[in-house]
C-alpha cells in the first residue's frame, strides 16, 4: 500500500480513501502498525481542525436519533460531519453495535457524512487508540464536526473525553430520583447536558428533568475552561428536531470562547501527550507478548522461583533486554 498516496487522498477529501485509512489504523497487525504510524505522521500537517464532540448516553436515551437529526441539521449548514463509536463492549456482547449505519438511515445516505461504527475489539484501550486516530483521520480529511459516541458506563467516556474538545451527555426526561443514577464522575465532565425526549407527554419531565440537572451543574467546582453559565443543561427532541440549533449554538459559543482563551489549544496538546504515553506503554506491553521474549521472562521468572536471582534483578534484566529488542 503507497502510504503517501492514501495520505494525499484522504486529505483530498475522497471517501473511499478515508474508510481504507480507517480500516488501517484499526489493524492489528505489526505492519499495519508501522503503516498508521506513517500515514498519521503524514497527515498530522494537513493543518485542519475539526470541533470533535464527544457524545454519551445509556441505550434507548435517544442517541442514534439525536445523531441523525443533529447530523442532518450541521450538513443542511453544508458543514461536513463524521460520526465514530468507541464501544468496547460491542465485541463482547454482539449487541447493538454503536455507530451502526442502519441506526441513522438518513445520515448515513448524506453525501456530507461520514459514519464508521465501532471498531471490533474487546478492550477498551485497543478501541480507544484506534478511534482516537480514525479521529484525527477524519479532521485530516476536513470534515467540521467529529463526533464520538460512546454508551453511558464510565470509563468509555473517560476515554472519549481524552480525543474531543467537548463533552455531551445525552438524559432522558426522568423523576428526581434517577438522577441520582448518573455518575458524578460523568457529570463532571459533561459540558452539555441535553435532556432529550422534550416533546409530546414527555415535555413536561424533560422541562422539570433539566431543571434539576441545571441545579445538579451549578453545584460543581468551577472548572478554568468554562465560560459563565457552563456547563449547562437544555432541552431537545430529536425526533421533532427541536432545540438542536440552541444545542450547536450554545456549543459553538464554548469552542469559540475556549479558542479565544487557549483552552482549546492547551486541551488537544495535553491529550497529545496522554496518547504518547499510551502508545509507549501498549508498545512496550506489547513486546513483552512476543516469543521471544516470553520465553525470557519465562526462564527468568524460572530462575527466580529456583533462588537464583532476586525478583528485581532479574526484572532489570528482563527490561534491558527488550529495551535492545
Ligand atoms: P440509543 O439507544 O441511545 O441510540 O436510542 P435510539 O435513538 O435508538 O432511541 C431509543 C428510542 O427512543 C426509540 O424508540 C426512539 O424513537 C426514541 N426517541 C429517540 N429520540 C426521541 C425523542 O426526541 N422523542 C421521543 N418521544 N422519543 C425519542
Amino acid at each position: 500500500m503507497d502510504i503517501a498516496q492514501l495520505a494525499e487522498k484522504v486529505i483530498a477529501g475522497d471517501r473511499r480513501a478515508l474508510a481504507r485509512a480507517v480500516t488501517l489504523v484499526e489493524s492489528r497487525r505489526a505492519d499495519h502498525r508501522a503503516m498508521t504510524a506513517e500515514l498519521m505522521e503524514r497527515l498530522r500537517g494537513a493543518g485542519r481542525e475539526a470541533v470533535r464532540i464527544g457524545l454519551s448516553g445509556t441505550p434507548g436515551v435517544g442517541k442514534s436519533t439525536f445523531i441523525e437529526s443533529f447530523g442532518m441539521m450541521l450538513t443542511g449548514q453544508g458543514l461536513r460531519v463524521a460520526v465514530l463509536a468507541v464501544d468496547p463492549s460491542s465485541a463482547r456482547s454482539g449487541g447493538s453495535i454503536l455507530g451502526d449505519k442502519t441506526r441513522m438511515e438518513r445520515l448515513s445516505r448524506d453525501p456530507k457524512a461520514f459514519i464508521r461504527p465501532s471498531p471490533a475489539q474487546s478492550q477498551l484501550g485497543g478501541v480507544a487508540r484506534r478511534s482516537r486516530e480514525a479521529v484525527a483521520l477524519c479532521e485530516a480529511a476536513g470534515f467540521d464536526v467529529v463526533l464520538v459516541e460512546t454508551v453511558g458506563v464510565g470509563q468509555s467516556e473517560t476515554v472519549v473525553a481524552e480525543m474531543t474538545d467537548l463533552f455531551v451527555l445525552l438524559l432522558a426526561p426522568a423523576g428526581g430520583d434517577e438522577l441520582q443514577g448518573v455518575k458524578r464522575g460523568i457529570m463532571e465532565m459533561a459540558d452539555l447536558i441535553l435532556v432529550n425526549k422534550a416533546d409530546g407527554a414527555l415535555r413536561e419531565t424533560a422541562t422539570r428533568t433539566r431543571a434539576d440537572y441545571a441545579g445538579a451543574l451549578r453545584l460543581l467546582r468551577k472548572r478554568p475552561q468554562d465560560p459563565e453559565g457552563f456547563p449547562k443543561a437544555m432541552t431537545v427532541s430529536a425526533v421533532e428536531e427541536a432545540g438542536l440549533p440552541e444545542a450547536w449554538e450554545t456549543m459553538t459559543e464554548l469552542v469559540g470562547w475556549r479558542r479565544a482563551q487557549g483552552h482549546f489549544a492547551r486541551n488537544r496538546a495535553d491529550q497529545a501527550r496522554y496518547w504518547f504515553r499510551e502508545e509507549v506503554r501498549h508498545g512496550l506491553l506489547a513486546r513483552l507478548d512476543e516469543p521471544d521474549a516470553k520465553a525470557r521472562m519465562a526462564a527468568l521468572a524460572d530462575r527466580v522461583a529456583q533462588g537464583e536471582a532476586a525478583p528485581a534483578a532479574a526484572a532489570q534484566e528482563m527490561l534491558e533486554s527488550l529495551g535492545k529488542g
